[in-house]
């Protein structure tokens, strides 16, 4: 799909970017993703490359997995339900490339993200207890022996802080999700398509 896309030094061209992309047709996409090389295209004017972001859909039948990567500057148009294009009955929901490329982690590592999202909220609300009221982001990170580590931004300005997390912790979660997803606010981050714990920060009017 021909896509409009100005560039910083204010040249305007078309590229051509995918609104859909298969990894059994394309395996190299995914560690594309992980790589941050997806969707990143070089201005034919000034050359630098530029990391656009549109929504597309991709596919990973082998996990029997689809996500749709929503632009980061969708996210309000998306929580309002006003999203000009549709979301394709996919599995999953990524607003933003960071998440995007967390949800390729967590497959690389093999977490289910909606473990992982649960944990997160207990992290969160630790940070918060802490810290008090701040705008902060907690995204999947890897694991190191027997953590899971998480980055948390926004804590400290310019500075990505590390949180660790026991890999017991994570499995104790994993087994009590069945309960949990029916309570919130657990029921609210397990919402799909998008499973995130963003939902919560997102709630209500704005
Ligand atoms: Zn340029």
């Amino acid at each position: 799909m021909k896509r409009r896309i100005v560039c910083f030094c204010e040249h305007g061209f078309d590229a051509d970017i995918p609104d859909s992309i298969n990894l059994a047709e394309d395996p190299e996409a995914e560690q594309a993703i992980l790589s941050g090389e997806f969707l990143s295209i070089r201005c034919p004017n000034c050359g630098k490359v530029l990391k656009p972001e549109f929504p597309v859909l991709i596919e990973d039948p082998q996990a029997e997995n689809s996500i749709f990567l929503v632009p980061e500057l969708d996210r309000a148009a998306f929580f309002r339900g006003s999203l000009a294009y549709s979301l394709r009955e996919a599995n999953r929901v990524a607003i933003g490339y960071e998440e995007l490329v967390e949800k390729f982690l967590l497959k690389q590592y093999d977490l289910d993200d909606r473990v992982i999202e649960v944990v997160k909220y207990y992290l969160l609300s630790k940070v918060m207890e802490e810290e008090g009221d701040k705008e902060v982001r907690i995204l999947f990170s890897r694991t190191e022996g027997e953590s899971a580590l998480f980055n948390v931004l926004g804590l400290k300005e310019n500075e990505v802080g590390i949180l660790k997390v026991p890999l017991q912790t994570v499995h104790k979660v994993a087994s009590q999700l069945e309960e949990k997803k029916h309570e919130p606010p657990f029921s609210d981050i397990l919402k799909a398509p998008y499973v995130s714990i963003n939902n919560l920060l997102m709630e209500g009017p704005d």
